[in-house]
């Protein structure tokens, strides 16, 4: 494969699977936005890459500085493409990657010196180079996957129809990557939609932790985890009529599922409450029972590590969505809830006291006056970077449930350990080193940190290397929803 040029495909971003086409750029950054010369629809492969640079503006995601790749164009002109948007194959040892066996988003790859220039075999057979389908005029407006406008952050009156929601026009995922520079998770008090409803944290009773189950049984239902109550819609859409509404930990049958009309990337499930059938969106409900059939979750993924907690926000890791970038799911609950390892056990590779945070767990928001997002807070390792107290689980590939497994191997991940971090705690209750059994308390949610009200923040990674230190696991960052059930 040495000496065979560096094939591209357009892949986007993961995770939002609505995402149907990719920017290119005048220029290798998206910095002043850098102005838009093609965009290239997912799929679209065998592009030469040409050259290969550095993001002018440094933009990173983890500390991670993106790459940009410039690849010919239909229209006979060339542009710059983003690292995390493609996979590459072949020889890239002209550009510092070396031979790429596999097709790989070059994201995850470390691209070093380049090599001494070899000749490019087949000198970029134009045949190669598909056709782009149907190649959107400039204009047109990046497809994002269901934009849930991002609510007011004050607690909202429950039951408020969301007929209102503005959609927001031409949210540019790539776009909104670059105005943030390292993407640390931001507390949890953005919810994701209007249909979030935040509830002032009360103090704390601490229950006891719940027996992790791994086999589901008994028949499919939902259960209800926003503090004020779930919309319960008249069609799988965003914006469909409330026909009612089902209150906080309040179950119901499933009787379908589907994809969300209108570009939303959740999946709904058809529920029966009461005798009236409605709709209800994925990331506002917990499943239980032989739920796999609908095709929302996989039945044998890890419980919720919080289980007494209610639904705060989902993974958007570049602020496609919301706006603002979140690496992981924010799960709200009272100081001192139990944190519980996966259903198999673990090995701690990081526990992470955060100075600045004392014995009392201080929120860097709440009690000492920062904002969130405040550079001097993110960057600051007396607050472990805005984390909080912090625990970094390994699980490793043989204690991952099957499904989890089939995805790893599906996406070149094969054999690939988990890393979970759980963020903001009031407690770590375990040492670097431990090995823990399942289901054992690991802390206590708590508020320390980068935290507007208590909540566990958690991020999921995954990679080969068993002893891999945060630098190198920092960039596989992935949904939680791959490991865990909400
Ligand atoms: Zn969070």
């Amino acid at each position: 494969m040495a000496g065979q040029p560096l094939v591209i495909t357009i892949v986007g971003v993961p995770n939002l699977p609505n995402v149907t086409e990719v920017n290119i750029r005048s220029i290798p950054t998206t910095i002043n936005n850098a102005s838009v010369v093609a965009k290239l629809r997912l799929g679209t492969t065998g592009l030469i890459a040409l050259d290969v640079q550095i993001d002018q503006g440094n933009i990173n995601l983890n500390g991670k500085v993106y790459q940009w790749f410039q690849i010919p164009l239909p229209n006979g002109g060339t542009g710059w493409v983003r690292d995390d948007l493609i996979n590459v194959v072949g020889d890239g040892s002209r550009f510092g990657y070396g031979v790429v066996p596999t097709a790989t988003v070059p994201f995850f790859l470390t691209r070093g010196a380049p090599a001494a220039a070899a000749p490019v075999a087949a000198a970029a057979p134009v045949a190669a180079v598909q056709p782009v389908a149907a190649v959107q005029p400039v204009a047109a407006v990046q497809p994002v996957a269901a934009v849930q406008p991002v609510a007011a952050v004050q607690p909202v009156a429950a039951a408020q129809p969301v007929a209102a929601v503005q959609p927001v026009a031409a949210v540019q995922p790539v776009a909104a990557v670059q105005s943030v520079a390292a993407v640390q998770p931001v507390a949890a008090v953005q919810p994701m939609s209007s249909e979030v409803v935040m509830t002032p944290v009360a103090a704390a009773p601490a229950p006891a932790p719940v027996a992790a189950p791994v086999v589901q049984s008994g028949p499919p239902k939902v259960i209800c985890m926003m503090k004020g109550g779930c919309n319960v819609r008249q069609a799988a859409d965003k914006n469909g009529a409330v026909v009612t509404r089902l209150n906080y930990k309040d179950t119901a049958d499933i009787l379908d599922a589907q994809q969300g009309a209108n570009n939303d990337y959740f999946k709904w499930l058809k529920i029966s409450v009461q005798g009236q059938q409605g709709w209800v969106r994925e990331d506002l409900v917990r499943l239980t029972g032989t739920f796999g059939k609908f095709g929302v979750a996989a039945e044998d993924l890890y419980p919720n590590p919080a289980q007494d907690s209610w639904w705060s926000r989902d993974f958007d890791p570049t602020g496609a969505v919301s706006g603002i970038p979140h690496g992981g799911w924010d799960h709200a609950g009272n100081v001192g809830v139990p944190m519980m390892a996966g259903p198999l056990g673990g090995y701690v590779t990081k526990d992470m006291f955060c100075q600045k945070c004392g014995t009392a767990g201080i929120s860097a928001v709440e009690q000492a006056g920062f904002a969130i997002g405040d550079q001097r807070l993110i960057q600051d390792p007396g607050w472990n970077y805005g984390y909080g107290h912090y625990v970094i689980v390994r699980y490793d590939n043989n204690l991952l449930p099957e499904s989890v497994k089939q995805w790893l191997n599906a996406n070149n991940l094969a054999n690939a350990h988990a890393f979970v971090m759980y963020a903001h705690l009031h407690e770590i209750k375990v040492k670097t080193g431990q090995t823990v059994t399942p289901g054992q308390v690991i802390g206590t949610l708590g508020n320390s940190g980068m935290s507007q009200g208590a909540h566990l923040h958690l991020e999921l990674r995954f990679g080969t290397n068993p002893n891999a230190q945060w630098p190198e696991i920092k960039s596989g960052l992935v949904t939680p929803a791959r490991l865990f059930l909400r």
